[in-house]
This record gives structure tokens, C-alpha cells and sequence, in this order.
């Protein structure tokens, strides 16, 4: 779509990254993680905060988070994200019991997709969202941008209400993202909207304006949302699947587990004939059995391969930004998977849909 810049992603940040990877880091971040960061060059952009993790309103304020977020700001600092809500926060207490009641049953919002209300249940959410951002955007004294993020659910509202920003002075606009592929069951149906949204919001807004998608990591999903006009994106697959599970991933975003590509000849097989041999600082000049051994042994070294691969599809769609589509072609005859078919058949039905 009509977008004029460049592309990022943000990784969640651990301990012993190197300065080369821009961060995402949270307002709130833990003492300890602030030391580590002291002298770190990195580009940040700095994080609302989840209503899910902070049940407590007082430590969520709008006040405080812009507080916070100046404190660790820094002049590598690309962003801060305005203080987003959605059904579930405890900020508008009779929005949520007057949702209760509408829809007769007791809301676990642990279990309930609110993006699946309609909306127009959802207009008070909305209106605070913009009045947040707009909050913030008169108290920031730095020159650091805010990221006007309302937590829209389909095309219209996406367009109606990115434009109502862009009127009020906004360039740069975010929306938190994991809840919309959050269940298996719904993950088709949150993609869809994910591209909707996307591309809703790019249609109101100017050409050099930034939009960043939080809470997104996926090799396949990325590249597409990017067509679609969202520039930046934040997430934490390449780090927490390599710690956690020992996933490894190839330039092709195909995932294997380290023991099982320690053991597995024919999946090792398939793992690296795919793709060029990986430069990274951690497989650079060594052979397969050497990379192999090191993955399956260091977990550190399994984050630092994984992130040189997302810093690879980055700087591939900044080379690429005045022909994505043809991008998307190359990485469709080079990825050959079914599910990635499926996402640019998901693209091609909302283009055709809302006529582009
Ligand atoms: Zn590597």
C-alpha cells in the first residue's frame, strides 16, 4: 500500500543481546533488566504495558507510564506507545459491567475475544484510547514520538478512527495485536483482521506516517502486514521459542527443535537444504555438525541465530519496499507451504473485498 519509509522489528529484550538488535522494552521494566541496559546503543521503542499483567489500574495510569517511559528513554529511542485499553482493563468500570449485561453472561476476559464484539459496543473504548494518545502527545516534552494506539477491530473502525487521530496531529499509530491470535480457533479469523486493520489504517493516514503492530513476530505474518502498510512490528517468537523450546529457524521460517535436528537426518536435511547457509555470527564458517552441536547445547546462541534470521527478512523488506509484491512472490516459491498459500489467499480475498 501506499507507504513511504523504511521497516523494523523490535525483540523483546534478555539479558546479553547485542547492540546491533533494536529492543522493545516495557514501561515497567525490572530493576535488573535497567542496569543491563544502561549502556546499551540499541534502537527501543517503549511499551505500554498489558492490562493483563497489570490488574491494577494505579500502576497502569496514563500519568505513570508516560512518567516511566521518559525515564528510559534515551536518544536511540524510537517510540512510545500511548496507554492502549480494551474490554478487560479496569478503566471504564460501567463499560464493562454494561457489556456484561448485554451479553447475559459473565465475561471471563481471560477466555473472550473482545475484537468478536460489535463495534459499536466498543465506542467508549475507542474514545479513551484517542483521548490517551492525546494525553500524551501534549505532555511529552521530549522530541520522541507517541504511538497513538487504539485498539480498533476490523477495517472500519481501523479507518474511522486512525483518521480521527490523524486529524488530531498523529504520525505514528500502534495497536497491541496478541489478542488477535490469541486461540487456535479464532487464529484465521484474528489474521483477517489483522490485514483489515492494516490496511484500514494505512488508507487514512499519510504516506511517511508509522505504524506499528505490537505483540506480532511471525516470519509469515510479517512480510504480508508489511504490504499492507504497518512498518514496524514488536514480538518475542525468535527469543522466547529459542529459549523455551529449543526452536531453531531457517531463512525460510521453517522451525525445528534443536534435539530433533540433532537427531532427525532427514528433517536436518530438509532444514538446511532450503536455504543459504547462515552467516550469523554463531554459524558463520563452521558445518552443519558443528552448528547443530552448538544449538543443541546453548540456548543463548539458539536466540542469537534466530534473530540474525528476523534481521535478514528486515532488511530484505526495507532492500525490496518499492515492490513487495514482488517480494511476496519470491518468498511464496521459496517458503512452498501451505499455510503461507493460505495468508496471501486470506490478502488477496480483503483487497478484493474492499477494492484495491
Ligand atoms: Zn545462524
Amino acid at each position: 500500500m501506499k507507504y513511504k519509509g523504511t521497516y523494523e522489528f523490535y525483540s523483546t529484550f534478555i539479558e546479553g543481546l547485542t547492540d546491533t538488535i533494536p529492543i522493545t522494552i516495557p514501561f515497567n521494566l525490572t530493576p535488573s533488566k535497567v542496569r543491563a541496559l544502561e549502556n546499551h546503543q540499541s534502537l527501543r521503542f517503549i511499551h505500554a504495558g498489558n492490562w493483563w499483567n497489570i490488574k491494577n489500574p494505579e500502576k497502569r495510569s496514563k500519568e505513570l507510564i508516560l512518567a516511566q517511559q521518559m525515564k528510559l528513554a534515551n536518544e536511540n529511542t524510537t517510540g512510545l506507545m500511548s496507554k492502549n485499553i480494551q474490554p478487560g482493563d479496569q478503566d471504564l468500570k460501567e463499560e464493562e459491567d454494561r457489556l456484561k449485561k448485554i451479553y447475559r453472561r459473565q465475561i471471563n476476559y481471560d477466555k473472550f475475544l473482545y475484537w468478536l464484539l460489535d463495534s459499536s459496543e466498543l465506542i467508549d473504548y475507542y474514545n479513551k484510547n484517542l483521548e490517551y494518545a492525546n494525553w500524551a502527545k501534549e505532555n511529552n516534552n521530549s522530541a520522541i514520538p507517541i504511538y497513538c494506539s487504539i485498539q480498533v477491530i476490523n477495517y472500519e473502525s481501523a479507518r474511522e478512527w486512525f483518521e480521527k487521530a490523524s486529524n488530531n496531529g498523529h504520525n505514528h499509530f500502534c495497536i497491541g495485536v496478541s489478542e488477535f491470535l490469541k486461540y487456535p480457533k479464532f487464529k484465521k479469523e484474528g489474521i483477517r483482521r489483522l490485514f483489515e486493520i492494516g490496511l484500514g489504517i494505512r488508507s487514512v493516514i499519510k504516506e511517511c506516517a508509522k505504524v506499528h503492530f505490537s505483540g506480532v513476530a511471525s516470519y509469515y505474518l510479517i512480510p504480508i502486514l508489511a504490504y499492507f502498510g504497518v512498518s514496524s512490528f514488536d514480538g518475542s517468537t525468535p527469543v522466547t521459542s529459542a529459549l523455551a523450546y529449543g526452536t531453531i529457524f531457517n531463512e525460510n521460517g521453517y522451525s525445528l527443535r534443536a534435539s530433533v535436528l540433532k537427531d532427525n537426518l532427514k528433517k536436518r536435511e530438509k532444514f538446511f537444504a532450503t536455504t543459504n547457509k547462515c552467516k550469523c555470527e554463531v554459524c558463520n564458517e563452521k558445518n552443519i555438525k558443528q552448528i547443530v552441536d552448538i544449538f543443541s547445547k546453548d540456548r543463548k546462541k539458539r536466540v542469537i541465530h534466530n534473530l540474525s534470521i528476523w534481521r535478514n527478512l528486515v532488511s530484505k523488506l526495507n532492500s525490496k519496499k518499492n515492490n513487495l509484491v514482488k517480494f511476496l512472490e519470491i518468498l511464496d516459491s521459496r517458503i512452498n507451504s501451505k499455510y503461507f498459500k493460505d495468508l496471501l489467499k486470506i490478502k488477496d480475498d480483503i483487497l478484493e473485498k474492499y477494492d484495491y
